[in-house]
């Protein structure tokens, strides 16, 4: 059994499909004249630039629009006017088109990867699947789709945005590959295409051979070669339990999610971009409980307007009407770093320049969002949340801030309707004046991911100590505890945006003490209000008294 990262759940059993990194021979000599050779390089561009056209549309029809922009930027990167003059001037000096594309590519790879900025290694990925698609044609190699048996499970690298859109769907019932992470291309589709994923599995990878028996486990991140009766069958039940789990969730599809005792929760869905929106609402979510708007300043050269903003609020929040959506003002810093900010690298970004940190020192960013989502507030029933609050004063502040932004709009004559303004509640100080904070806001969102890691002093970003980083911590049930009694004592909603939302054995506990909505990753919709319309509610004195983190884990694994 080898591990990897798990990218996307399910399992799947099948035969190894292995896609070697194929060695494109390219000769440097040429007897073609200069001329000949930049016809025969333009001619090669615009085949490429074709069949990235092509793929974009097929992706667009079968997959979505996020991931058929992967093909619009390969297309920008290969029609680089700078790349383009490069390779021009290697074709002068008397080589091949493959050699003068290849050495020029070659260069910007080499540059890209070197970077320290995820993004840019990400890019890097993006010029080799560029690289290759050219060299293909300059070379004459015939680039038509692989013959896949049926159950096949690909095994490779890195499955390219280009392998991923021209895989034979029926025939695949999954992936594995040697690098990439949770946010890698390959597995984003893979989550959005529904096929179990297996990504980061390393060198290790290399022990799969082509046609071998595989099976993977997306939940788990682990993979079976050639495994023996016993574990296929144990799979085999697994994987049938796992899919008629799923569809016995279909009964929650379209139903209100109301405990019990009669308490209506709101189920809502995380997002981070404006597509995401149809997943929640393929799921049937509540509302939209956290939108990561910083998404919508990455992956690009420069901040985004307040018009591009406005947008994109105004289509979430009219796509979701009349359930409400929550959109977060920028958490940039910790681990999602912005190059064109020009921030300092810092020792400790978790506990750094981050988020309403840099919007209170940088206004001008902070109203540009402010404006676009007030504009955006006729459009639905918007809630503004502030991320990483640890003090009252930062409350008042970015609430001064937003009435500035308010009155400047109701002066220019726009629209704007009723908003609710919450804070997320994911610092420790935060949770202690809870109290207090509540008589400052309509609502608390307890980000669990930063709460943990805050609290228990464990970077959740560290995998060397990612055993200690546990939402079991008796610390941490007390303390989400009192955060909500305290929203509930001044009759604020007190819900929970981080990833304990969406643990089906935490929920119970989580309606317990009170919360009021539950917001995760779309795909946990449905199961987390199948517990929720199940649920009546117990004390949790039992819990609270026990000691350790383990102690906890059984009693919540347990019940
Ligand atoms: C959290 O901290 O729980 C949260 C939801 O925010 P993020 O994961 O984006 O920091
Ligand atoms: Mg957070």
């Amino acid at each position: 059994m080898i591990k990897g990262i798990k990218a996307s759940d399910g399992i799947a059993i099948g035969i190894a499909y292995v896609i070697k990194e194929e060695k494109i021979e390219v000769i440097k000599e040429t007897s073609l004249e200069v001329s000949a050779v930049q016809a025969e390089m333009d001619g090669a561009i615009e085949s490429g630039v074709k069949a990235l056209d092509d793929l974009k549309k097929k992706t667009l029809e079968t997959v979505g629009e996020s991931e058929a922009e992967v093909f619009e930027a390969h297309k920008q990167l290969l029609m680089d006017p700078v790349m383009g003059g490069e390779i021009k001037t290697e074709i002068e000096k008397g080589v091949s088109s493959a050699y003068a594309f290849e050495s020029v590519i070659d260069k910007y790879i080499t540059m890209f990867q070197s970077l320290d900025n995820d993004y840019m290694r990400e890019r890097a990925l993006d010029l080799k699947d560029i690289k290759v698609r050219v060299l293909k044609i300059l070379c004459g190699i015939d680039d038509s789709q692989a013959v896949l048996t049926d159950d096949a499970i690909i095994v490779t690298f890195d499955l390219t945005p280009s392998e991923t859109v021209n895989l034979d769907r029926e025939k695949t019932k999954g992936f594995v590959t040697e690098i990439g992470g949770e946010t890698s291309h390959s597995a984003i589709i893979a989550r959005t295409l529904n096929i179990p994923a297996v990504v980061g599995v390393g060198k290790e990878i290399a022990s799969i051979n082509q046609g071998d028996q595989l099976i993977i486990d997306g939940s788990e991140g682990v993979i079976y070669i050639n495994p023996a009766v016993d574990i296929v069958d144990e799979y085999k039940r697994k994987k049938s339990d796992f899919e008629a789990s799923q569809s016995l969730l279909e009964a929650y599809r379209d139903k209100a999610s109301i405990t019990l005792d009669g308490k209506e929760i709101e189920v809502a869905g995380n997002i981070a971009s404006v597509e995401d929106v149809q997943a929640v609402l393929d799921a049937s979510g509540d509302g939209i409980g956290l939108f990561r708007s910083e998404f919508l300043y990455m992956n690009r050269p420069s901040l985004p307007t307040e018009e591009e903003q406005f947008d994109a609020y105004k289509t979430v929040l009219e796509k979701m009407n009349p359930k409400p959506v929550t959109i977060r003002t920028m958490d940039i810093g910790g681990d999602k770093e912005l190059d064109y900010l020009g921030l300092e690298k810092e020792m400790n970004p978790f506990l750094g320049y981050r988020a309403i940190r840099i919007c209170l020192k940088d206004t001008e960013l902070f109203k540009t969002q402010l404006r676009a989502l007030l504009r955006a507030s006729a459009y639905g029933r918007l809630r503004i949340m502030f991320p990483m609050i640890a003090s009252l004063e930062e409350i008042i502040e970015a609430k001064e801030i937003l009435k500035a932004c308010h009155d400047d709009l109701i002066s220019e004559g726009v629209e704007i309707h009723e908003y609710q303004v919450g804070i997320m509640i994911e610092v420790p100080a935060a949770a202690i004046m809870a109290d207090v904070l509540a008589e400052e806001v309509d609502f608390f969102s307890i980000g669990t991911n930063d709460l943990i890691q805050y609290t228990t002093a464990v970077d959740r970003m560290n995998n060397t100590i990612s055993d200690l980083y546990s939402p079991y911590h008796p610390a941490f049930l007390r303390l989400i505890k009192s955060v909500v009694e305290a929203g509930h004592v001044k009759g604020i909603e007190v819900g929970m945006c981080g990833n304990v939302a969406g643990y089906p054995e935490f929920i119970p506990y989580l309606l317990n003490i009170g919360l009021d909505e539950l917001s995760m990753s779309p795909n946990m919709i449905l199961k987390a209000r199948s517990i929720v319309n199940n649920h009546s509610n117990e004390s949790v004195d039992d819990i609270l008294k026990l000691k350790t983190k383990k102690q906890v884990e059984n009693k919540l694994k347990a019940e």
